[in-house]
């Protein structure tokens, strides 16, 4: 399949997951996943008309982002350690993984010194998986309130992971819980929420269906919709 049979595949099944639960197709984004793929395949990507580009390591992504000028809103989603932030901020936009304090004040530290805002996740970690990252979900509210004073630290929404399965099906209550967990910290979080949080990124390409079903706003798609290799 040429990527533009790619994307208007994954266009047909978003669509569909949205009608059968009833959401607005303009309530879901798609963050193309380029890790596995070079920079000409993401511009490739970028030239078909999808915006958001994820990466998961700032040693790749990089040489990318530059390879490419920074065309692309860019959208950081593997583990984050403090000291490749510097290489982050300032050219991803979104940081999916945001799932400790100090990484949180790391994130302010630089864009206050740019003069931008970083746009957040929290990463979850709803299945308990010891290999997940993510904060376990009665943390996320405290992490809220501790990162609420940040002025350029944006948190917009939850992130998870599901437990890698052949059945979809078994990842809808790890998505759903994210959705419920968005609902609690938008109704409590003791009332550290100047903004609800509006963003679910949760369903890669075994499982967005489902994750669109559940509400997922953010999908990130790598193997199915740009592949895994060269060749498109
Ligand atoms: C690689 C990756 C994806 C995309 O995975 P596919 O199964 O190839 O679609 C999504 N999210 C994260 C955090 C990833 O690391």
């Amino acid at each position: 399949m040429s990527l533009k049979e790619r994307i208007e595949m994954v266009e047909e099944r978003i669509q569909a997951a949205c009608k059968r639960s009833g959401r607005n197709r303009d309530d879901v984004n798609i963050v193309a996943v380029t890790k596995y793929v070079s920079a000409d395949m993401t511009r490739s990507v970028l030239e078909e008309g999808i915006l958001h580009i994820g990466e998961n390591r700032p040693q790749a992504a990089v040489p990318k982002w530059e390879a490419l000028g920074g065309q692309g809103i860019w959208h950081f989603i593997g583990h984050l350690q403090s000291n490749k932030v510097k290489d982050v901020v300032g050219r991803f936009q979104y940081v999916h993984s945001l799932d400790r304090l100090s990484l949180a004040k790391e994130l302010e530290k630089r864009a206050a010194a740019l003069d931008l805002t970083v746009s957040a996740f929290l990463q979850v970690n709803v299945s308990g998986e010891a290999s997940k990252q993510g904060v376990a979900p009665e943390e996320a509210a405290a992490l809220l309130r501790e990162t609420a004073g940040l002025a350029h630290v944006k948190i917009i929404g939850l992130m998870t992971m599901a437990p890698i399965v052949d059945d979809p099906e078994l990842a809808r209550p790890v998505f759903r819980k994210l959705r419920e967990l968005r609902d609690e910290l938008n109704a409590g979080a003791g009332g550290a929420l100047k903004e609800p949080l509006t963003e679910l990124s949760m369903g890669m390409s075994g499982d967005f269906e489902v994750a669109i079903e559940e509400g997922a706003t953010w999908v990130r798609l790598g193997t199915l919709l740009v592949g895994k290799g060269e060749k498109t």
